[in-house]
């Protein structure tokens, strides 16, 4: 059902996206390496899960901003092999790993328990699997940005062990998908000279929001899904205040459905948007309290930089020219804003509204 709230996890559940879906496979069955990006709440959690379940060999998800949750203001090497762990003995169980060992496993000729290896062990293991089974392992890591957490040097024991791992564990490819997408490329640092994984290949998927078209359709699918027959101006006005973020149409969707009525599935959608997004804006509050001053200035059309400037100002005190320029690269490493033609906007209309009001 298209206006189930949960992230999608098989092609038939989703609307559209067979080109994102069949680009991502490519990437997962070609390159060692796949990023999935885009903004929150755009589908990248659904594709992602999507394309592990039509993947040919074995899967493994796991969720870099839940890991991080789990710890107190990092992730540890254990959180990682630990759910690692967990999930292939629940394979192990399941009979995809006949013939291998999981719950001991032997590594040059010691016998250990997952428990106790390092993220490096682990990687050789799924890489034997792989090569055991015929095909690659994916691990994938969603919203991996989070990762940059991981141990005590901004994640780069990680990336170490990553890109050992695309050297010399040729049954083994990774996926990485973020929402903070400047962030992403930050710690991967693909291309940045001073990265451990510097220089390596990748294929690069990127989930865009549905053009106005498709948006519509999308709905209308949805509603005739569930059987409700919704006039076409409601639909048209739907997609006017929440744009093509399928997140956001999907909880309409469902409101209106429940509802029966666009005011109040509108209402309802923008109460959960407001809580969601509010947040989401603490969390970035938490890293510097100026971020939510800075979105607030361009969300009431302050595109300009001496506008935000201003404003800050006056609601903060005073604020170096390299510190507003830093916080707002941050910003749009994090997706929330966009420069364009020299002036700031907001990339979520639904963000944009929360925000000024
Ligand atoms: P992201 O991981 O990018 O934040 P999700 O995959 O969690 O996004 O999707 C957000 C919401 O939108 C979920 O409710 C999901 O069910 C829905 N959704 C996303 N893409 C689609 C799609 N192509 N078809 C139907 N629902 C979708
Ligand atoms: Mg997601």
């Amino acid at each position: 059902m298209l206006f189930d709230p949960r992230p999608k996890e098989r092609r038939e559940e989703m609307f559209d996206r067979e080109e994102e879906l069949e680009a991502i496979l490519r990437g997962m069955g070609e390159y060692p390496i796949t990023l999935i990006i885009g903004i929150r709440r755009v589908g990248k959690s659904s594709l992602l899960k999507a394309a592990l379940n039509e993947y040919q060999g074995i899967g493994l998800y796991l969720d870099a901003r839940r890991l991080y949750a789990a710890g107190s203001g990092n992730i540890s090497a254990s959180v990682i092999t630990d759910e690692l762990s967990r999930i292939l003995i629940g394979r192990g169980r399941f009979g995809f790993l006949r013939g291998i060992s999981i719950e001991k496993v032997n590594i040059g000729g010691i016998q250990i328990k997952p428990r106790d290896m390092g993220f490096m062990d682990i990687l050789e293991v799924i890489n034997r699997i792989g090569e055991k089974t015929g095909h690659k392992v994916i691990l994938a890591f969603d919203e991996a940005q989070y990762l940059r957490f991981y141990g005590s040097r901004g994640g780069k024991d990680l990336l170490a062990a990553i890109a050992h791992a695309y050297d010399s564990m040729p049954n083994l490819g990774f996926v990485f998908t973020g929402s903070e997408v400047g962030l992403l490329h930050d710690f991967l640092g693909l291309d940045d000279y001073s990265s451990p994984l510097y220089g390596r290949i990748y294929e690069e998927v990127e989930v865009r929001p549905f053009p106005r078209e498709l948006s519509e359709e999308f709905l209308r699918v949805g509603f005739s899904e569930v059987g409700l027959n919704v006039p076409q101006d409601d639909i048209k006005r739907a997609v006017d205040e929440l744009d093509g973020i399928p997140g956001w149409l999907v909880e309409f969707g469902f409101n209106y459905w429940k509802k029966g009525d666009p005011e109040k599935a509108l209402e309802t959608t923008m109460a959960k948007a407001r809580s969601m997004i509010r947040e989401e804006l603490l969390e970035l509050e938490r890293r510097s309290p100026r971020y939510a001053l800075i979105l607030r200035a361009v969300s009431i059309g302050l595109s300009r930089w001496s506008g935000i400037r201003d404003y800050v100002e006056a609601k903060s005190g005073p604020i170096t020219n390299a510190r507003l320029t830093n916080l707002l690269r941050n910003l749009e490493k994090m997706g929330w804003i966009k420069k364009e033609n020299g002036g700031y906007r907001i990339i979520d209309p639904v963000v944009e509204k929360v925000l000024r009001e």
